[in-house]
């Protein structure tokens, strides 16, 4: 379903984000206090405005009331960073996404009413760290702080099994939720499924058991 966003700062972050909604068939709004930003940019999204997003009545007059969700990409400047979350706050803006240099920073943006804050540097030097430990892991979402799931390449000791012959279950306490074959997706698979090389399994379980797994060869 088409969506309307606004991007606020059009930097390295801000513009993928932008572009990203914008090529997924969004109608996107970027934003920046540089002319510069927002000549290079104007292809990439639906409509590029020059604005400071600190001044309610600039943000009121490029019709920002009109975007349910506003990311706001400014970074460095952290000052002008939680004065735009406060200012889209106050004007009702139903979601707002901050972009935080560190933890400080997330937690003023919070306070001042974004709903949600990420930490791209942070988030993906942890990603990386990660994938340099367990080259296995191909991606990971925290469910909480001891537990995952995991895209997991399996090791050259399993191609060749059933999902019952490994019993992933009894031997790493691990649920497998989906195998991904070569593109082809099988969600809940069955015990009989044959592991193949190259397979990607989908699984979820504890930390400590996910690596126990993910470091097998
Ligand atoms: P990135 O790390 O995403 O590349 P950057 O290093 O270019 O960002 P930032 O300070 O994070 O620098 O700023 C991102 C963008 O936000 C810049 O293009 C900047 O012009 C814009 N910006 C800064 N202050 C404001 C403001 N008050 N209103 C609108 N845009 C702003």
């Amino acid at each position: 379903m088409k969506k309307q966003y606004a991007v606020i700062g059009l930097g390295r972050f801000g513009s993928s984000i932008a572009s990203t909604l914008f090529e997924a068939g969004n109608e996107v709004l970027g934003i920046d206090i540089n002319e510069e930003r927002v000549e290079k940019f104007k292809d990439c999204v639906t409509y590029a405005v020059v604005a400071d997003s600190t001044e309610e009545e600039a943000l009121k007059a490029v019709g920002i009331r009109n975007f349910d969700t506003v990311i706001v990409a400014i970074g460095n400047d952290i000052q002008a960073s939680i004065l735009a979350v406060l200012v889209l706050k106050e004007l009702g803006i139903k979601q707002v996404i901050a972009k935080a240099l560190n933890k400080r920073h997330g937690q003023v943006l919070y306070k001042v009413g974004a709903d949600w804050v990420v930490f791209p540097e942070r988030d993906m030097g942890e990603r990386v760290a990660h994938h340099l430990m367990s080259p296995n892991v191909l991606d990971f979402i925290e469910l909480a702080k001891d537990y995952s799931i995991e895209e997991v390449k399996v090791p050259m000791s399993m191609t060749g099994k059933s999902l019952k012959e490994l019993d992933l279950r009894a031997k790493f306490n691990l649920s497998v939720i989906a195998i991904n074959s070569r593109g082809n997706i099988h969600i809940s698979p069955s015990p009989d499924q044959m592991i193949k090389e190259d397979d990607v399994l989908v699984v979820i379980g504890r930390n400590e058991d996910l690596k126990r797994f993910a470091n097998l060869q």
